[in-house]
């Protein structure tokens, strides 16, 4: 029962003690960007992707990390993850000149295992342990506004051309958070940016509902779709 509470291993290397031990806490620092958190646009690049910044490249023992966390429900690992996601939103607000009022951090619906069978909402709880890991004084306000408009494949396996049909017009802003998002600043986030299709979508239906702006923050992207081969 035990092991339910306390992993008895490492998420990245399976090694049995710590939960993410220091070996991998130093490789994951290898994968960050050159520069720090920088803007990423895939290759091919979705049409109408808003400007995104991620934090580093999706190599384990990252990969490992968010596998571990989304699909086997190894929520400890928030520790781990929410601050690259805080540091990726940091750099997007400064990217955007967003220095003054409010912005709306707006997590992108999972379309992930674990959501679907269990009901579990990962990727509102790693934009809210981002939140709460948010060192600036830039006011940020967790609101998870866009939901499904429908029922959507799981995007793992689909190709570019698929993922953008599957998710085409799937998302939308109930209509409680209308008043909330119109005319404001929104920063879609999310863990892994593959195609660009699910953050392009999230800002398609935030911009419908009368947001100002929107932009995007995630964890990693995925190596194989960036112009960053070769590093
Ligand atoms: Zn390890």
């Amino acid at each position: 029962m035990l092991d339910l509470v306390l992993p008895a291993e490492c998420a990245g290397c399976h090694r049995a003690g710590a939960s993410w031990c220091r070996r991998c806490d130093r490789a994951l620092t290898r994968l960050a960007l050159p520069s720090g958190p920088s803007m990423v646009v895939p290759d091919p690049p979705p049409r109408r992707l808003p400007d995104t910044v991620a934090w580093g490249l999706y190599d384990d023992p990252l990969r490992a990390a968010i596998t571990a966390w989304k699909d086997e429900g190894r929520r400890d690992l928030l520790t781990v993850l929410a601050p690259l996601l805080a540091a990726a939103m940091e750099a997007a607000c400064a990217h955007a000149d967003w220095t003054q009022g409010p912005v709306l951090i707006v997590p992108a619906p999972s379309s992930s295992r674990s959501t679907r069978i269990r009901g579990d909402m990962p990727s509102v709880d790693l934009a809210g342990g981002a939140v709460r890991a948010h060192l600036s004084r830039r006011t940020l306000r967790l609101v998870p506004a866009v939901a499904p408009a429908r029922a959507v494949a799981d995007q793992a396996g689909l190709s570019a051309t698929s993922r953008t049909a599957n998710l085409r017009r799937a998302h939308v802003v109930a209509s409680r958070w209308l008043p909330v998002v119109r005319d404001r600043r929104c920063l879609v986030v999310d863990d892994v940016l593959t195609t660009g299709a699910t953050i392009t979508e999230c800002a398609r239906a935030l911009m419908q509902a009368g947001a100002m702006e929107v932009r995007g923050a995630t964890v990693a992207i995925s190596r194989r779709r960036t112009a960053l081969d070769g590093r």
